[in-house]
C-alpha cells in the first residue's frame, strides 16, 4: 500500500529535530530506521503530518564501552551492534539477545531507539533494557531527561516518552567479567518476533547465585522482570533442582493473554522453558 501523504525534514541536530517535533505537537513523527514505522504508514497506524528523520545525527550512531558500561547511541543499527566485536564481552547478553532481532535486511536498518520507542512487548531490545535496568536518556524543547527502563514501558506500543522528545542513547551498567548469563526465545520462524523468551543473569558467590535478574518478554503488554523467580535464584546453587523451581516460578507469575498465535496457557508453560534453557546455559 501507499503511504499517506506527509512532509519531511532531515534536521542535523538533537535540537533541531526536537524544535520540528514541538513545532507540530502531536502532528510529528522521528523516523530512524523505518523498519516498525513504514509499515504502520502503509496500514494507516499512523499518519503524521512531519516525519523528522534521524538520519544525519551522527552522534546517535555511537556505542561506547567503559567503565559505567555501555551507551549505545538511538541510531545505532542491529547490524552496528553484531559488528561491535568487544561487546562480546563488554556485553554478551545484549548481543546474543540482538542476534534474534529479525532478518539480515532489517537488521541494517532498524536502530536500537526506533526499538524502544516502538516498544513491542516481544522485541528483545526492550526485554534486555529492563533486565539490566537501563536507563534511557532522551531529550525534548526543556532539556534532557533520564528515564528508568522499567519505568518507561507503559503497555504495547506506549511509553513515557513525550510526543515531543526523542531517545537520545541507552545506558547498560557495567557487566562484570565473571557474570553467568544466558538468553532463550522461540520463534515460529527464525527471524519472527518471540513468543516467548528469556534473559537470566546472575553473580556467584561461594556457588550460589546473587544479583539475579531474570528478564521475559511476549508473554504480557511490555517486557517485565520476574522478582518471584529472582528470589528463587537468589542465595541458592544454580542446580537442575533450583532451575526446576525457576521454571515453575516463571510459569506462575506471568499473566499472557490468547492471541491469533497462541494461548495463554501455551505462553504460559513456554515462558517457563525459556527460563529454564537460559539458566542451563547460564550455570554451563
Ligand atoms: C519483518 C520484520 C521483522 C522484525 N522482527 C523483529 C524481531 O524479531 N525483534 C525485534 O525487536 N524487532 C523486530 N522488528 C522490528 C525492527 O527491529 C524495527 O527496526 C524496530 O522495532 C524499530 O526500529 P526502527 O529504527 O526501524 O524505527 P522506526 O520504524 O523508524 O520507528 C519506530 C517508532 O519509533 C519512533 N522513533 C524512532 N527513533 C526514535 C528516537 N530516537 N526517539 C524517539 N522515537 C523514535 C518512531 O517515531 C516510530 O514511532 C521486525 C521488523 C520487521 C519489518
Amino acid at each position: 500500500m501507499k503511504l499517506p501523504p506527509f512532509e519531511y525534514a532531515c534536521p542535523a541536530s538533537v535540537a533541531e529535530a526536537v524544535a520540528l517535533l514541538a513545532s507540530r505537537p502531536g502532528e510529528a513523527k522521528p523516523i530512524a530506521g523505518g523498519q516498525s514505522l513504514v509499515p504502520m504508514l502503509a496500514f494507516r497506524l499512523a499518519a503524521p503530518a512531519l516525519l523528522v528523520d534521524l538520519r544525519k545525527l551522527a552522534d546517535l550512531r555511537k556505542i561506547a564501552i567503559g567503565a559505567d558500561g555501555v551507551r549505545l547511541g538511538a541510531t545505532v543499527r542491529w547490524r552496528d551492534i553484531q559488528d561491535e566485536a568487544a561487546l562480546g564481552t563488554a556485553h554478551p547478553l545484549l548481543k546474543a539477545a540482538i542476534a534474534h532481532v529479525a532478518h539480515y535486511q532489517v537488521r541494517n536498518r532498524g536502530t536500537v531507539g526506533g526499538s524502544l520507542a516502538h516498544a513491542d512487548p516481544a522485541a528483545e531490545m526492550p526485554g534486555i533494557a529492563v533486565t539490566c535496568e537501563a536507563e534511557i536518556a532522551v531529550a525534548g524543547p526543556s532539556g534532557a531527561r533520564n528515564i528508568r527502563a522499567t519505568d518507561f514501558f507503559l503497555g504495547p506500543l506506549t511509553t513515557a516518552l513525550a510526543l515531543d522528545e526523542i531517545i537520545v542513547e541507552v545506558r547498560l551498567p557495567a557487566w562484570p567479567a565473571r557474570r553467568r548469563w544466558g538468553f532463550h526465545e522461540f520463534a515460529r520462524r527464525r527471524g519472527d518476533f518471540a513468543m516467548a523468551g528469556a534473559a537470566v543473569f546472575y553473580d556467584e558467590a561461594d556457588g550460589k547465585a546473587a544479583n539475579a535478574h531474570v528478564g521475559v518478554i511476549g508473554v504480557g503488554d511490555r517486557p517485565q522482570r520476574l522478582a518471584a523467580v529472582e528470589a528463587v535464584l537468589n542465595g541458592q546453587p544454580v542446580d537442575a533442582a533450583t532451575i526446576a523451581r525457576a521454571e515453575q516460578a516463571a510459569s506462575a507469575t506471568v499473566e499472557p493473554q490468547d492471541d491469533i498465535h497462541a494461548s495463554a496457557a501455551y505462553r504460559r508453560a513456554l515462558v517457563g522453558t525459556m527460563v529454564e534453557r537460559a539458566l542451563k546455559a547460564a550455570s554451563a
